[in-house]
């Protein structure tokens, strides 16, 4: 089959095929960009596979950065873009069901194929836009079907976290996952305990986020996988999956992207109903980065609020907005507000923050005639803060004065 290579992204990705090629060796479009565009979906990153070892690739352009090496990969920087460049490899013995031991370049395109998780992730295109499909990938891709290459259980054991991906890639795509792949993965799924949480937080994430969420989530709870991941002890899956469904049903009804903090938030705010839990704790042991963990928890707060509490000044004041305007989208996509007014209402705050306060730390001192600051100086400065945010007292220094001196009579 040959196709039209007319997406800019592969355009502009062209003359690199075509230099490495100058050189005598061979070079093709990989992995997801191929996939996507034969799916007529965006593609975001273009892998290129070579024949070429990295440190031929490195001669060949002016430009590279070593990343991994020792997998066979460079990145190539090309007219202010960045290519992942990969020698054709089949990995060696895996002896610890995640990476394998050894890798060892081999030079044609077939064999590289072999080490790929599914078979429309094995597709590959060169620079004239023939397609090589060594395993079926397009017919799985016109059947809507995650199929493993070759033996399943072979494939799941030299890398445990191929099964999440399955998940990942069904909810991302809207695919099946074809029956021995699962069949496989319901075996096997407890060696996923042996992969970096690094690593399942990637795949987990994009599961959570996936386009086609509300109909493929029912593959967590078949694939048996939500039994190795760190959720509570007592967990009710399918109860959890339901919920899930009803907060994203409208995302994808109305094909808007969920962030991070938008399915953690909502995954925090759903456990935090059912069980007893240390939200920090729990964001930790799925590796999560301290920014998301902060921020789900904030979502999971205001979720809990009705929205007349989180519309308070000093809840408008208080909390992080980008996160307050996270709630808002998420009420207005459920059809539980109208009108945006977050932004407004924070607009017309008489302060944005303490920085704006007519009176700050140093001059109370002087008013009250301290020579330390303490704890009495910063709740003084806190009640002045929250009168000024609600209104009740005008945010200039002969006000503030005033207050002050009555409530120290
Ligand atoms: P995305 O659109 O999310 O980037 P992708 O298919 O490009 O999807 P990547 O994780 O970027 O996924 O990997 C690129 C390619 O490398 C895959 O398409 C697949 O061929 C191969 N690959 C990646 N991870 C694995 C793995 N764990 N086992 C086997 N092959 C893999
Ligand atoms: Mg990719």
């Amino acid at each position: 089959m040959i196709i039209e290579l007319n997406n800019p992204l592969f355009k502009q990705a062209l003359p690199i095929l075509k230099q490495i090629e100058s050189h005598g060796y061979e070079a093709y479009f990989v992995g997801g960009s191929v996939r996507d565009y034969l799916l007529e979906l965006e593609i975001h990153d273009i892998d290129i596979a070579t024949s070429a070892t990295p440190e031929e690739v490195k001669e060949i352009f002016p430009v590279t950065i070593d990343v991994g090496i020792e997998h066979g990969t460079v990145i190539v920087r090309y007219k202010g873009e960045s290519y992942e460049i990969t020698t054709f490899r089949v990995e060696g013995k895996y002896s610890d069901f995640r990476r394998p031991d050894t890798v060892d370049f081999v030079r044609n395109l077939e064999e590289d194929t072999l080490r790929r998780d599914f078979t429309i992730n094995a597709l590959a295109i060169d620079k004239e836009g023939q397609v090589y499909d060594y395993h079926g990938g397009i017919a799985d891709l016109n059947k809507a079907l995650i199929r493993a290459v070759g033996n399943p259980k072979e494939r799941f054991n030299e890398d445990a976290l191929r099964m999440l991906r399955a998940i990942r890639f069904a909810s991302q795509l809207g695919f099946e996952i074809d029956s021995k792949t699962m069949e496989a993965i319901k075996e096997l799924a407890p060696l996923i305990e042996k992969i970096a949480m690094e690593r399942i937080l990637i795949e987990f994430t994009k599961f959570l986020k996936g386009k086609f969420f509300t109909t493929q989530s029912h593959t967590l709870v078949s694939s048996q996988l939500y039994q190795y991941l760190p959720f509570p002890k007592t967990l009710n899956i399918d109860d959890l999956v339901i919920r899930l469904n009803n907060d994203f049903k409208p995302f994808e009804d109305n094909n808007i992207e969920k962030s991070d903090v938008l399915v953690w938030g909502n995954l925090l705010f759903h456990l935090g109903q059912i069980y007893e839990q240390d939200d920090r704790q729990l964001m930790r042991q799925w590796k999560q980065s301290n920014e998301t963990t902060q921020q789900s928890i904030v979502f999971k707060e205001l979720r809990k609020m009705s929205i007349d509490d989180i519309l308070e000044p000093m809840n408008l004041y208080r909390y992080d907005t980008k996160i307050l305007k996270l709630i808002e989208k998420f009420y207005l996509i459920h059809g539980f507000l109208t009108t945006p007014l977050i932004t407004e209402k924070i607009n017309q705050l008489p302060i944005q923050s303490r920085q704006e306060m007519q009176m700050n730390g140093q001059q109370l001192m002087t008013l009250l005639e301290m020579d330390r600051g303490g704890p009495i100086l910063g709740q003084l400065l806190g009640e002045i803060e929250e009168e000024i945010v609600n209104s009740r007292l005008a945010n200039n220094y002969h006000d503030i004065k005033k207050y002050v001196q009555l409530k120290t009579l």
